[in-house]
């Protein structure tokens, strides 16, 4: 097989970057070692758009994270994702946290962070009722926002993929083939793919493949658990609450997710393997701790699932790499890409364009970026059962026309048989429960699929 650019990796940068070079005339080849996209990092974070404040202004993370932040409202709109900006607050407790409190807002406004400003006294109460009562300030931040990481992934895949772009599930790259110092082709599990690009985008195991090439940087992952509520507790906060940040983490947070789940977590300490999801009990101890620094009550029960993420954390360097080896030419690292990476995605995606297209002067002519004239920018919109609840008379309309939306297979999160089946043939498609699961919510409710999963596997 032959293609122009390889993207080593499925998760949110992976596909992102697919999704903004299937703009240009280029035969684009994305692999993924798992059996679906988002299933890195990309599916165990806390699906926060951070507002930028955190990240050093003279650092990579500090511009592009601003930079992104701005996009997500049309990228969620094009995309049909859900994405809420309910805004941040940065807790603090005393003269010391207003300092940093203070330092933050400075620190954001270089980066250009819009409308920061800092709450205290009763105001912090009527934006955020349930705070702990000793809290005496707090950063506010009203672009932050909420996303289903997932969802986002699956969705800038299946965009790629209309676009032009093959994505290869089970497709492992095992080396990396180099001829004249510049990239020949990759050695993947299904056999060689000829290529002159090929674009590091592989998450935690990008140490592994930049290695393949000479190059000797090292990710040691920080492991970060979570526990997630029902529903019915989604409302407990309306803002993602954090604590003063340290320089290693923005620390633990209680916020809603997009779905109006709960959401408390990440912790974070370095573990040795890549693959080492367990979720510990004294971690979960800690997460409930942190958590309860900053609302006092929180639920023990209804829970809906606990579960873990690790950051590709780079050794001794606090910031991405994205650029070109020094080594090969035609081989681009996109490495280290921890929080805020998820807000970052889009403008990460931008700047490795900018990069291939001084690359590819480089390696030949041929490979000039011209855009088509025919990119979809959109995906269309499919109906979800929950989203007519309170619109029955069109969803009636809707079932008229194919009567398999008028089957209710999961009852916890109301997801319809017409919604399991259009997941099975979306462009990038689900081929297991668990993507049925990020495609649908079927199986994400209150039974965690006990009722639906027999149901749902019949389907598939
Ligand atoms: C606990 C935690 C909380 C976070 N919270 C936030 C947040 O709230 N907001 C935010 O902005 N960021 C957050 N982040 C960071 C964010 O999740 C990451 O920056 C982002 O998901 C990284 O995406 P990625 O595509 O680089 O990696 P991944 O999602 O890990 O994707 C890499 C992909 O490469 C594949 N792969 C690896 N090796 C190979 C190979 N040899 N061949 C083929 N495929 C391969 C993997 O299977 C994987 O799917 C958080 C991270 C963690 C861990």
């Amino acid at each position: 097989m032959k293609t122009d650019v390889v993207i080593i990796g499925g998760g949110v940068i992976g596909t992102a970057i697919a999704r903004e070079l299937s703009r240009y005339r280029l035969d684009i080849t994305l692999i993924e070692k798992e059996d679906d996209v988002a299933m890195g990092t990309s599916k165990g974070n806390s699906g926060i758009i951070h507002a930028g404040y955190d990240a050093d202004f003279k650092t990579l993370k500090g511009k592009l994270n601003i930079k992104s932040n701005l996009k997500f409202d049309k990228l969620c709109a094009d995309l049909k994702v859900p994405f809420k900006r309910i805004g941040s607050l940065v807790v603090g407790f005393n003269e010391k946290d207003f300092n940093k409190v203070k330092d933050l807002k400075v620190n954001g406004e270089k980066n250009g962070v819009k409308n920061l400003e800092i709450i205290t006294g009763d105001k912090l109460f009527r934006l955020e009722a349930n705070l702990n009562p000793q809290a005496k300030y707090a950063l506010y931040a009203p672009s932050a926002g909420i996303i289903s990481p997932y969802e986002l992934t699956i969705a800038l895949a299946d965009n790629a993929v209309i676009n032009g772009v093959k994505v290869l599930l089970e497709t492992e790259a095992k080396d990396i083939i180099i001829e004249k110092g510049q990239t020949y082709g990759i050695l993947t599990n299904k056999g060689l793919i000829e290529t002159r690009v090929i674009i590091n985008a592989a998450g935690l195991y990008a140490d592994e493949m930049a290695k393949l090439i000479g190059e000797d940087f090292k990710i040691k992952p920080l492991k970060g658990e979570y526990r997630l509520f029902d529903k019915q507790w989604g409302s407990l906060v309306g803002h993602i609450l954090f604590p003063i940040p340290t320089k290693l983490t923005k620390g633990i947070l209680v916020a809603p997710t997009v779905h109006n789940n709960l959401l408390i977590g990440p912790n974070s300490y370095q573990v040795e393997e890549k693959d080492d999801l367990a979720t510990t009990e004294v971690g979960i101890n800690e997460v409930y701790s942190g958590a309860r620094k900053l609302v006092l009550h929180l639920p023990h029960q209804d829970l809906v699932a606990s579960f873990t993420g690790l950051r590709a954390n780079i050794e001794g360097r606090d910031d991405f790499i994205i650029e070109p080896s020094k080594k090969v030419k035609g081989f681009i690292n996109v490495a280290g890409i921890k929080s805020p990476g998820l807000s970052s995605a889009p403008a990460i995606a931008e700047m490795v364009s900018d990069i291939l297209k001084e690359v590819a002067k480089e390696i030949s002519p041929q490979l000039e970026l011209n855009y088509k004239d025919n990119f979809t920018e959109t995906l269309s919109d499919q109906p979800r059962f929950t989203e007519y609840a309170d619109k029955i008379e069109r969803w009636q309309e809707i079932i008229e026309r194919d009567s398999d939306y008028g089957e209710i297979i999961c009852r916890c999160e109301k997801v319809s048989k017409g919604e399991i089946i259009r997941a099975i043939h979306q462009p990038v498609p689900a081929r297991s429960l668990d993507a049925i699961k990020r495609r649908t919510r079927a199986g994400m409710g209150r039974c965690q699929g006990g009722f639906c999963s027999p149901r749902v596997l019949r389907i598939l």
